[in-house]
């Protein structure tokens, strides 16, 4: 049973490692269980039909650790013919009068609802089966990306029977009102640096709207999906409902040109994007979500409190070895506090702790893949070539594994290629302004437009500023401060669609309208005890400005 987490029993014990740098940060409620880095992996297979089967093809992939580049499983390997099985499932659990159409909206909250309490039951296996296959802190994973998939699940729980359409004032003798109903088969298409809270992102709400769905994780980390999976089984979701094709970009491409597949949810990268948005219009002009890259400012006034906004601005690059979207990888700083805040911006990224993800004060584990590693080393060198001063870091930590040293770059032009790309890695690059015209001009200068933070103790001017960025998602004083209640998705190039909030359900919602001609209600014959006529009642005609006489209204 799924939720009977078998852990190895030859485990070593677990003990919590003293930190070598720092203390357990103050909010940490303790105690928490320490984390087993030699938990089981349960589920590796095809999963369609409530059923585990192995791809068609019978290939698998290996799925390695990044913390020391060791394989963690031999991975199902789907294709084509997979996903065709698992559209093929999800379409047939979708017809009408099958157990999941004909289900209460109340009762697809209620197994949302379950759904989430088997995630809180096996928060300590899934915390280590995420810190095992993406290379993420364990604190994070149980705090953060458990908690987040968990918190979205009962978000979407408590909206399914709250999703309702309106009537409509038409002109006329008519009765006219619209229906909320879901799309059809999904596609959701999952990226390696989130892997739990993207999938909450997309199943919550599609599920919620009465969807049933492919989910393709990415190939780097599909191991939570899969379990995830499990639990949907045991927690009662009808057969069919909730599929999961492990694979690579075969399997995602052929999700995309499917043409039972009706909407597809996407994150990743603005190049797959692309592809995604051409190839969806060459089969069934598919509904799409795309969630995908940005390369956002964080700018902190002269008059900003410099400690919290050091550290703030920190989280805001650093978190999750720079592998987010958000990331606020263009620190621009005022000119007046600019070497101060580098000093403390260095001095931060040098007591960072990077280390072994499963130690429990890991700060910064591994970056995802070689190829990955390769990518942010390349963007390190073109910094210092192009003249960005290098204060720290900039060098590979360790013998094995892909870990970084924390880099920050000050003196950093607009025109460097680590201004203008997205770097996704544990870099920061400081910029210095003068004035606001002037920064916000430059942090606008770009084809993505995700999200931005604001640090001053000026809240007007932040909220002028607010309106000015061209981003999804502004934050101020705060920087990734992301909550299930509120939408979040990417402006110009970083996307289109928002996940999370209630906007989410209309990204997998089709409203049908519904007109109903009516009788006029004067020729309606009302009859009570088969005696009465109803006659509508006769009002004075008015002049209605115009020369027309009106009578109820009309001429
Ligand atoms: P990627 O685009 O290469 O891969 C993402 C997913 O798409 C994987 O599951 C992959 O197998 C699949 N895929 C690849 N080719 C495909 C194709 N032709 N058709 C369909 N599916 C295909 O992503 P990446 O570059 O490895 O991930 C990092 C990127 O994701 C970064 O740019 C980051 O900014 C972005 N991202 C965005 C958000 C957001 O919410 N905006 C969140 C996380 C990551």
């Amino acid at each position: 049973m799924a939720s009977t987490v078998t852990e190895s029993k030859t485990a070593p014990a677990a003990t919590i490692e003293v930190p070598h740098k720092g203390e357990a940060p103050p909010c940490v409620p303790w105690p928490i269980p320490p984390p087993n880095p030699a938990l089981e992996v349960q589920y590796t297979r095809v999963f369609i039909d409530n059923e585990w089967v192995d791809a068609v093809a019978g290939d698998t992939f290996d799925d390695i650790n990044p913390a020391n580049e060791s394989v963690i499983a031999k991975v199902a390997e789907g294709t084509k013919a997979d996903v065709d099985k698992a559209v093929a499932a999800a379409k047939r659990a979708f017809q009408p009068g099958s157990p999941w159409r004909k289900m209460d909206a109340s009762d697809r909250g209620v197994l949302l609802t379950k759904l989430a309490d088997l995630v809180d039951a096996n928060k300590h296996y899934l915390a280590c089966l995420e810190t095992l296959d993406s290379g993420k802190p364990y604190l994070h994973t149980f705090f953060m990306d458990t908690t987040g998939i968990s918190k979205l699940l009962r978000y979407y729980a408590g909206w399914t029977d709250k999703i309702h359409g309106k009537t409509v004032p038409v002109d006329g003798d008519y009765l006219s009102y619209t229906l909320v109903q879901p799309m059809g088969v999904c596609g959701l298409i999952l990226p390696w640096n989130m892997p739990l809270i993207s999938l909450g992102m997309k199943i919550g709400p599609a599920l919620c709207a009465g969807n049933t769905i492919v989910v393709k994780p990415d190939e780097q980390t599909p191991l939570t999906t899969l379990f995830i999976a499990s639990l949907a089984k045991e927690a009662g979701f009808p057969v069919g409902v909730f599929n999961v094709v492990p694979g690579g970009p075969v399997a995602g491409a052929a999700i995309v040109d499917h043409h039972d597949v009706n909407k597809v949810s996407f994150t990743g990268s603005i190049e797959v994007g692309r592809k995604i948005q051409e190839a969806s219009s060459k089969t069934n002009l598919k509904r799409l979500t795309l969630e995908l890259s940005g390369n956002c400012p964080n700018i902190v006034f002269a008059d900003a409190d410099i400690d919290y906004a050091v550290e703030q601005s920190h989280q805001a690059v650093f978190m999750n070895q720079g592998q987010m979207c958000t990331a606020g990888a263009r620190t621009f700083v005022h000119e007046d506090i600019y070497d101060e805040f580098v000093a403390k911006s260095v001095a931060r990224a040098q007591k960072k702790i990077v280390t072994d993800p499963f130690q429990m004060f890991s700060e910064q584990g591994p970056q995802i893949s070689k190829k990955h590693f390769d990518q942010i080393m390349e963007y390190v060198a073109s910094g210092i070539e192009e003249g960005a001063k290098l204060e720290c870091g900039g060098a590979r930590q360790g013998e094995e594994g892909f870990y970084i040293q924390p880099t920050v770059f000050s003196n950093v032009k607009d025109e460097m290629r680590i201004a203008r790309e997205e770097i996704f890695g544990p870099v920061q690059c400081i910029f210095k302004f003068k004035m606001i015209d002037e920064v916000i001009r430059r942090s606008n200068h770009t084809d993505y437009g995700l999200a931005a933070g604001i640090f001053t103790r000026d809240v007007g001017a932040a909220l002028e500023m607010a309106k000015a960025l061209e981003s999804g998602t502004v934050w101020v004083n705060c920087y990734n401060a992301f909550a299930v209640q509120s939408p979040f998705g990417g402006m110009k190039m970083s996307g289109k669609g928002k996940e999370m909030g209630e906007e989410s359900l209309w990204e997998f919602s089709e409203i049908k309208t519904v007109t109903l001609k009516l009788p006029q209600l004067q020729n309606i014959s009302f009859s009570s005890n088969a005696t009465k006529q109803y006659s509508a009642p006769v009002l004075p005609a008015k002049d209605d400005g115009m020369g027309k006489k009106t009578v109820n209204g009309s001429s």
